[in-house]
């Protein structure tokens, strides 16, 4: 079991943001900004090539839901997402990264 796997099932805590059914948001224990905030899917996705349009069309709508609550939307935000070795994902189960209340660096690579 990865370990978003054991935060969803409550084996090790989070500090949550947001949760519905099929999601859930919490802080990333290790931030690049000052808001640093992880969304990710309940189902157990891998990443972003396992995704279905349905999901992300869902997901759309509690990401929007997260920016609120983050109060980002008029400052902005980056959204991110990390699929396969040549991204340095770490956790394999599909998640966003959402960064913001910061001007955030050009350099994506
Ligand atoms: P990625 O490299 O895209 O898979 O990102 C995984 C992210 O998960 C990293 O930014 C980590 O800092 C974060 N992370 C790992 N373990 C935890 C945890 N227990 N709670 C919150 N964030 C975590």
């Amino acid at each position: 079991m990865n370990i978003f796997e054991k935060i969803i099932k409550g084996e090790i805590p989070c500090k949550k943001i947001h949760e519905n059914e099929k999601f859930l948001s919490f802080y990333d224990i290790a931030p690049k900004a000052p808001v640093h905030a992880l969304i990710i899917t309940k189902a157990s996705i891998k990443d972003f090539n396992e995704l279905d349009g349905e999901t992300m069309k869902d997901m759309t709508k509690f990401i929007h839901e997260v920016v609120d609550i983050l109060g980002v939307k008029e400052s902005g935000y980056r959204l991110v997402t990390n699929t396969g070795k040549d991204s340095g994902q770490e956790v394999p189960h599909f998640h966003f990264h959402l960064l913001g209340k910061k001007p955030l660096s050009g350099n994506f690579a």
